[in-house]
């Protein structure tokens, strides 16, 4: 979802530049994408990682409920491709209630083409 609505903000350049490269990867068809609820490659360029968690344990917690409500409509037991998942997700979440619990205490929402397009 963020990746959709991602348009260069982050939290450090090496946190965009990284992003950037996975948005693009994102879109190859032989890309695959292992689902997880802990920091993944996204998460691995982020000044804010420490210790494996978000920032601290409060920060934390709100984004592991973030993934976990998004994870919740998701195999977690699956490989996808890319493509597919990218495309599962927009059909999932395709209006402002779907989204409700994950992005509304968004620091990067006024940001988010994902978002926007919702509301
Ligand atoms: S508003 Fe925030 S949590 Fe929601 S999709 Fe955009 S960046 Fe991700």
């Amino acid at each position: 979802m963020c990746l959709q609505g991602f348009q260069g903000y982050g939290y450090s350049e090496d946190f965009v530049l990284n992003m950037v490269r996975i948005n693009e990867m994102r879109k190859s068809a032989d890309c695959t994408v292992t689902l997880t609820n802990e920091p993944d490659d996204i998460c691995s360029a982020c000044p804010n990682l420490k210790d494996n968690l978000c920032e601290n344990k409060k920060q934390n917690e709100i984004i592991v409920e973030m993934d976990n409500e998004v994870l919740s409509h998701l195999n977690m037991n699956n490989e996808y491709n890319s493509i597919d998942l990218f495309n599962e997700v927009a059909s999932i979440f395709n209006s402002s209630d779907s989204v409700e619990n994950i992005c509304n205490e968004c620091k990067w929402a006024e940001k988010c083409l994902f978002y926007k397009k919702l509301i």
